[in-house]
């Protein structure tokens, strides 16, 4: 194996601080706490841990900037500043992949430009949006003469919570709306990834956006966390995690009736029927269940595929799974690295267990590889379970990870009813080369997001988020700044 070398000054040795009001300092508490490369089991950096009274400063902080400086930067600054964050995310994006690598195990090498262009466009996109926030001139019908029209305002002081699955895109499809629209927020990593939000911090510091527009408190989701989402002087709550903390959430948020957004978690079907190309459709499904591990909200991990062509998929899709490269997520070869934390691996084999005592059967995969070096990280194999039924907790409930349960079906009208039959409606694939049953099913999946004949894309003009329990509100797209945005009404009598 050989790994990506880079030397970063970022990690330094010394213990990452939080970024609250333009000042790099420690948590009032001293207390620090590791982070941990999940491919090797070595520590990282130490991260400053923050609590409650860290949250209430950076949240004064926001406060301020936004009361301050910030309300007055005009929109095309705002935009140039936006658009200069997106240069130096540009600049800096080997680094970024590098320490999200060994923070939380995405591999080095998959699709490297990608990764960079669309982290790059999602900033550009609503650095666009920057200058076109506008309301409307309202033709009333009030019987004397009355001008209304609508202006659009930021929401005010956005406290962001970030899961640790995908850290650069967690962290900019929430910073790149809030800095849009005009808000300031305090961005709550995970505690298994917090390292990519705090060299964004130094980006932010670096490109002239004020001082408090943008605050990182990293710490423990029960601690910093609550204490953000209960907090009486944050406007909104924008939440990526799971749906158990989402209710929590908005439970807490109800307070002052905070703007709640949430983006949770899937189960979500992907479709195979008999006419698809097999040879897109095994690699397509497979790779949207194993990709980063199957950490993926929209994982596609229940594969229903039309009984026909059953077996030649099951034969096919273990093959695949088989031979995927599994390994140190810096090497460059790796495909599948691994999980992001112990917790997270003993999550996956404890699933692989119970899906074993409900009578589903491994054909590929089925356990974790500690193989000479693997031994020390946390790797799953990529695995294929077959004789699922529907009911089965493996087949019900999120497993994040890379686990595919392959069921079989008859009929169109069968597998719209049994993809429909979950508590979660993230997200849907179909493979298929028949155009008006593609379009069926894109209309008939209860899912914010269909894929035909392809999975995982995304791109920052198209909306993405939840039916169900997998959320409320939309990320990327128009509709994720208007999350970000109050609608005041103005009336004026002219008579
Ligand atoms: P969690 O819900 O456990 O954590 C998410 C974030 O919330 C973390 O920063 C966590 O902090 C924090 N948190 C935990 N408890 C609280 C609390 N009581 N109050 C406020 N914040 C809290 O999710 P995971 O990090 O385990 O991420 C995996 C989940 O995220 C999966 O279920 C997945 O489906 C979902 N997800 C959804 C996406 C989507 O777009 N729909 C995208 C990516 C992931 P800490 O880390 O310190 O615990």
């Amino acid at each position: 194996m050989s790994t990506t070398t880079l030397t970063l000054p970022f990690l330094d040795g010394r213990p990452k601080q939080l970024l609250i009001g333009g000042e790099w300092g420690p948590a009032a508490s001293g207390t620090t706490f590791p982070s941990i490369d999940p491919s090797t089991g070595a520590v990282v950096a130490e991260l400053a841990e923050g609590d409650a009274a860290d949250a209430d400063r950076a949240v004064a902080a926001a406060r301020a900037a936004f009361e301050g400086p910030w309300r007055t930067t005009k929109p095309a600054e705002r935009q140039a500043l936006i658009w200069a964050l997106a240069d130096a995310v540009k600049a800096n994006f080997a680094e970024l992949r590098h320490l999200e690598a060994v923070d939380m195990g995405l591999p080095i090498g998959r699709s490297p430009e990608a990764g960079a262009d669309h982290a790059v466009e999602v900033l550009r996109y609503f650095a666009g949006w920057a200058t076109k926030v506008q309301g409307d001139t309202l033709p009333n019908s009030m019987p004397w003469q009355v001008f209304t029209y609508t202006l659009k305002e930021p929401v005010g002081v956005v406290a962001a919570i970030i899961p640790w699955n995908s850290p650069i895109n967690n962290v900019l499809w929430k910073l790149a709306p809030v800095l849009a629209s005009g808000c300031t927020m305090v961005l709550k990593p995970a505690e298994e990834a917090s390292l990519v939000a705090l060299r964004i911090g130094e980006l932010v510091a670096e490109v002239g956006i004020p001082d408090g527009v943008v605050n990182v408190v990293t710490g423990m989701g029960e601690t910093v966390g609550a204490a953000l989402t209960a907090h009486p002087d944050v406007d909104k709550v924008a939440f990526t995690g799971s749906t158990a903390v989402g209710q929590q959430i908005a439970r807490a948020a109800a307070g002052n009736l905070k703007r709640v957004t949430l983006e949770l978690g899937g189960k979500s079907p992907d479709i195979v029927l008999a006419d698809a190309d097999l040879r897109r459709a095994v690699p397509g499904a497979a790779m949207g269940v194993f990709a980063n591990s199957g950490q993926a909200c929209c994982a596609g991990t229940r594969v229903f595929v039309e009984r026909p062509i059953y077996d030649e998929f099951v034969e096919a899709a273990s093959a695949y799974a088989r031979k995927l490269k599994v390994g140190n997520s810096l090497d460059p070869e790796t495909r599948i690295g691994p999980v992001a934390s112990s917790e997270q691996l003993e999550r996956v084999v404890g699933y692989l267990d119970v899906g074993r005592s409900e009578g589903a059967r491994a054909v590929a995969g089925g356990e974790r590889l500690v193989d000479g070096k693997l031994a020390d990280g946390y790797f799953v194999a990529p695995t294929v379970l077959v004789d699922v039924e529907d009911e089965m907790r493996v087949a019900t409930e999120e497993i994040f990870g890379p686990v595919a349960c392959v069921l079989p079906f008859d009929t169109l009208d069968e597998v719209v009813t049994r993809s429909n039959a979950s508590r979660f409606g993230l997200a849907g694939g179909v493979w298929t080369r028949d155009v008006s049953k593609a379009h069926r099913l894109a209309q008939e999946l209860r899912t914010g997001t269909v894929w035909v004949n392809t999975y995982n894309l995304f791109d920052p003009v198209v909306p993405f988020g939840g039916y169900k329990m997998s959320g409320q509100g939309r990320e990327c797209g128009p509709d994720a700044l208007d999350q970000y945005l109050e609608t005041k009404a103005v009336w004026i009598r002219t008579d």
